[in-house]
């Protein structure tokens, strides 16, 4: 087949295989038409455990799926491996670096990306977490700077190895802390019995008055007395200025001498070139009406992450949380088949079941409408809904018995450095992915 071969009309184009494209190309399993699904990678990623992989917790094959595999049984959907460049929604098509693909309907599923807010250096030097290759990036930089810090003589520079700063007090902020807090609490020592005396420093940085300021003030104060406990140590209410691979400087004066900077601050809409400035927020993601669809461009719709659904309620688009993209997946499917038979679509509702945050081991926080729960009950639930909605058996079987083991062990077994770090190398392959 020629990608810009209709075969059967109509053809829905879904550009993206995350949480919502994923939801939309299976909904539409009755769908009498071509589903095209595209995506720069031939795997989908569980993003809500990257951390786990960025920490050596979790290999990073366990977090994600092939996707042409769990499309074995839907007919209807062709896999398409290429990069998206361009929406030309005058001609009905789309440019990919391996040609143009031509559509009925079109949909963005492209999710979002780090949000550096134009501060070039602190994009060079400071590492994101966005995507696996991103988090292998930083489990190679954690242990490798460990390494180098061990062997280091001057003891200004083997400080600056072993302090860890992290800049963002939102969930993944929250969650990568702790992470690296229970390494250098539990596995430190065993990894490294020669180094007793090593200063291993964690720092979060937030802008916020609070951490995790999407959730309650009960969730909100438990977690950072969580870290508190942990040995992080919190800055709130300040921002970063500036870090040049060796100073990190902070606006309230504090300056921290340190290799390791993980980005954990802002998102942007992740959208090819192809609309005008206006129909862009300030965080790039392209605004869309109540039934997903983008104003002025026909047949043209946006899910999940990179659309804003702005309304009195959400008056900045819809949290950008994968409930949101499979809701809007699952909704859309519907619309897409209703309009299809000429029938009108519907407005979409995102029903909020509620949100959780890990902290450690024992550790979480989870508002569930009016209930607030923290601790081990939270935890468990954290743990249960994170299993539950992986793709796949066999990697619901190698998570659970990988924190199963860490559970008893407190030691997790990949901890493996497989390239040698270097910032620069590392971002050109980031930028590449
Ligand atoms: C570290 C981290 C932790 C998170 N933790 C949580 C959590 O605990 N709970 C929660 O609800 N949410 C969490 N989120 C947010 C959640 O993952 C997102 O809200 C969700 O993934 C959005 O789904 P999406 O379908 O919009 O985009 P994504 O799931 O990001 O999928 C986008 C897809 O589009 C593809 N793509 C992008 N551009 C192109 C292009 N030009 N051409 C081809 N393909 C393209 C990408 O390869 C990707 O597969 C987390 C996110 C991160 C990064």
């Amino acid at each position: 087949m020629r990608l810009n071969e209709i075969t059967k009309h109509p053809r829905i184009v879904i550009v993206g295989g995350g949480f919502g494209g994923l939801k939309l190309a299976k909904a539409l399993k009755k769908f009498d038409g071509e589903v095209l699904l595209i995506d720069r990678h031939n795997y989908h990623i569980f993003q809500p455990l990257l951390y786990q992989v960025a920490t050596g917790s979790l290999q990073a094959e366990s977090i994600v799926f092939p996707l042409r595999k769990i499309f074995h049984n839907q007919a209807n959907v062709t896999f398409v491996y290429t990069n998206v460049t361009e929406i030309n929604s005058a001609s009905n098509t789309i440019s990919t670096t391996d040609g143009d693909i031509s559509y009925d309907y079109l949909v963005l599923a492209t999710g979002s990306d780090t949000n550096f807010f134009g501060n070039k250096e602190i994009e060079h030097y400071a590492m994101p977490m966005k995507n696996v290759t991103e988090a292998l990036n930083i489990r190679s930089m954690i242990l490798q700077n460990l390494e180098v810090a061990f062997l280091e003589k001057d003891l200004e520079k083997k400080q600056a190895l072993l302090n860890f700063v992290i800049v963002g007090g939102g969930p993944t902020g929250v969650e990568l802390s702790g992470a690296i807090a229970e390494f250098k609490n539990h596995v430190l020592h065993k990894d490294y019995p020669e180094q007793k005396d090593a200063n291993m420093k964690v720092y979060l940085v937030e802008g916020k008055k609070e951490l995790l300021a999407a959730m309650s003030t009960e969730a909100s104060v438990n977690a950072k007395q969580n870290l508190l406990d942990m040995g992080v140590e919190i800055y709130n209410d300040v921002h970063v200025k500036s870090y040049d691979g060796e100073l990190l400087m902070i606006d309230n004066g504090t300056n921290i001498h340190t290799k390791n900077v993980i980005w954990a601050a802002g998102v942007m809409g992740k959208v090819p070139a192809g609309f005008s400035a206006g129909a862009l927020t300030k965080s790039n993601r392209v605004q869309v009406d109540h039934t997903n669809k983008v104003h002025d461009h026909r047949n043209v719709y946006v899910i999940g992450d990179a659309a804003a659904m702005i309304s009195l309620e959400y008056p900045q688009g819809h949290p950008g949380v994968a409930p949101v993209a499979i809701q809007q997946g699952q909704h859309l499917a519907k619309n897409l088949m209703r309009l299809t038979k000429n029938e009108a679509a519907k407005p979409f509702v995102y029903k909020d079941k509620g949100t959780l945050a890990t902290i450690g081991r024992n550790k979480a926080v989870a508002d569930l409408g009016k209930i607030h729960l923290k601790g081990f009950i939270a935890w468990v639930i954290w743990i249960f809904v994170h299993l539950m909605s992986l793709v796949g058996f066999t990697n619901r079987l190698i998570i659970f018995l990988s924190w199963a083991s860490s559970y008893i062990t407190y030691n997790g077994a990949n901890r493996l450095i497989i390239r040698r770090f270097n910032t620069k190398e590392m971002k050109v392959e980031s930028e590449a992915d």
